[in-house]
């Protein structure tokens, strides 16, 4: 595993797109190791301990939920999961069972390159001491410390659940955060299926934070898995 050029384990039973994906991330200098089933996943997983990992949810020996949930057990790798359209309830579960994110297939390239990007800058992050100040594209500032935000340079006060909403969006920045990792990390469990309390949240957050509400370029709405916030 090297700095310069991140490793990483595609597990994927297709061959069409182990290649096509193999040779996108070769051309933008990822080492790239492959894995035909969850098996061999693991035992590449443990065996090279690789910066990310692109999993494919339906794998000839088993689910690919069973590979996070191992992997899950020893490493924070970042995942992100290889999902079918219309497939959202699996890829509710992968996320929850502890992947990152999730890119559908059919996608494109530059799709693949940008998500694994954000997941590994995400990964660095974790690593680090967090930032205290955070850019969310040129209107927002959002002070971690001092719990402020600033929007078009005036302050604008959040409640406290809008805050926390907030918070968890930008510690996981870039990434999809599902309903219910939302719902239990700001209400606590117990309100998991309370999915009004958040959408009423989330359009005030909306009306604060962003330009065009009913059009939000930061706190994207994500059909039927949870919100992702982009930063720029
Ligand atoms: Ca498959």
């Amino acid at each position: 595993v090297s700095a310069t050029h991140p490793t990483i384990l595609v597990v994927e039973d297709e061959r069409q797109m182990r290649r096509f994906v193999n040779i996108t991330l070769s051309a933008h200098d990822y080492e790239v190791i492959e894995a035909e089933t969850i098996a061999d996943g693991i035992r590449e997983a443990s065996s090279y301990t690789p910066d990310l990992v692109l999993l494919d949810l339906g794998l000839p020996d088993a689910d690919g939920l069973e590979f996070i949930r191992r992997v899950r057990e020893w490493s924070p790798m970042p995942i992100i999961v290889i999902s079918a359209r219309g497939k959202e309830d699996d890829k509710v579960l992968a996320l929850d069972a502890g992947a990152d994110d999730y890119v559908t297939k059919p996608f494109g390239a530059s799709e693949l390159l940008a998500r694994i990007r954000v997941a590994l800058r995400h990964a660095v992050r974790s690593g680090e001491s967090a930032a205290t100040a955070i850019a969310i594209g040129e209107d927002v500032r959002v002070d971690l410390v001092k719990r402020i935000v600033v929007v078009r340079g005036e302050e604008v006060h959040l409640t406290p659940i809008e805050y926390k909403l907030l918070a968890l969006l930008l510690k996981h920045a870039g990434l999809v955060v599902t309903h219910k990792q939302m719902l239990d990390q700001v209400w606590g469990p117990g309100h998991a299926h309370q999915m009004q309390y958040l959408r009423v949240y989330m359009t005030q957050l909306r009306h604060k934070l962003e330009r065009t509400p009913a059009h939000p370029k930061h706190l994207v709405t994500e059909a039927g898995v949870g919100y992702r916030l982009r930063l720029d």
